[in-house]
């Protein structure tokens, strides 16, 4: 990120570009609106002040989770996968590409995802502003080249994932 790119909310030094919003932010905002997402997508599934079982689904999600709801954390109450954004963007684009049948849902059996629209790249800038290294998830081969095409894809036109998995939402694919 240059230097002299300031914090779209207060204008102090932006640490990172939101693809999600469309804006540079400061480490504080950047923090804060991650949660704020997180939370919001919770609180659109009356997921509120419940306890939580946590996934270990994907290795970068869970430590997120684990961030965020350790406390909370329970053998009972509700599940939350941990799947990001790449899993999903992933799943919608082989059921396009590939006709694969989805294998998850943002809210399914499994329990929900409130990170579907939380990507990797965002959660290890997260850790790595607290001195934290997370290290990238590695896939199978097929997996790992959807995401290598998803990701020139997001490169040129920033948001072309959480577009994608919105779309896969309003189709109920995932
Ligand atoms: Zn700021």
């Amino acid at each position: 990120m240059d230097v002299d790119k300031t914090c779209s909310i207060c204008g102090r030094k932006a640490v990172f570009y939101s693809s999600y919003l469309k804006q540079d932010l400061c480490k504080k905002h950047f923090e804060r609106m991650l949660i704020k997402r997180v939370r919001a997508n919770m609180n659109s599934h009356n997921l509120k002040d419940t306890l939580f079982r946590l996934g270990k689904e994907n290795k970068c999600g869970n430590a997120f989770l684990e961030f965020m709801f350790k406390d909370m954390e329970s053998a009972g109450g509700s599940r939350l996968c941990s799947y990001t954004l790449e899993d999903f963007a992933v799943c919608v684009m082989s059921f396009f590409l590939f006709h694969d049948p989805p294998d998850k849902n943002i809210n399914g059996k499994e329990g929900f995802s409130p990170l579907f629209n939380v990507s990797e790249n965002e959660i290890i800038s997260f850790f790595k502003l607290k001195k934290i290294t997370l290290q990238p998830i590695t896939r199978n081969e097929k997996d790992e080249a959807v995401l290598k095409f998803l990701r020139e894809i997001e490169e040129r036109r920033p948001g072309g994932m959480i577009s994608l998995v919105k779309v896969g939402m309003t189709l109920n694919i995932i």
